[in-house]
């Protein structure tokens, strides 16, 4: 693999792993005119089946994990994904 700034073959490859939330945060206008509702909603929709599953399925937990392979230049010390 060669660098797309120097050119230089001296790359390191690497494997990143970032969690990320599953909830977006929202603002006050959306909570005025959607959350106060939704949220409740939601919660019975959602939340409520989720937690009687977890009762019964104690490992139905998820997190939500990307896999990412990283290169560095070790010679100009860009890095990009691969
Ligand atoms: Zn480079």
């Amino acid at each position: 693999m060669t660098c797309p700034k120097c050119g230089s073959e001296n790359v390191t490859v690497q494997m990143v792993t970032e969690t990320q939330l599953k909830e977006k945060k929202h603002g006050v206008i959306w909570w005025l005119c959607v959350g106060w509702w939704w949220v409740p909603c939601k919660w019975l929709v959602f939340t409520l089946p989720a937690l009687i599953a977890a009762i019964f399925k104690p490992k139905g937990y998820k997190t939500k994990s990307i896999h990412k392979t990283m290169a560095v230049c070790n010679n100009c010390g860009k890095s990009w994904r691969v």
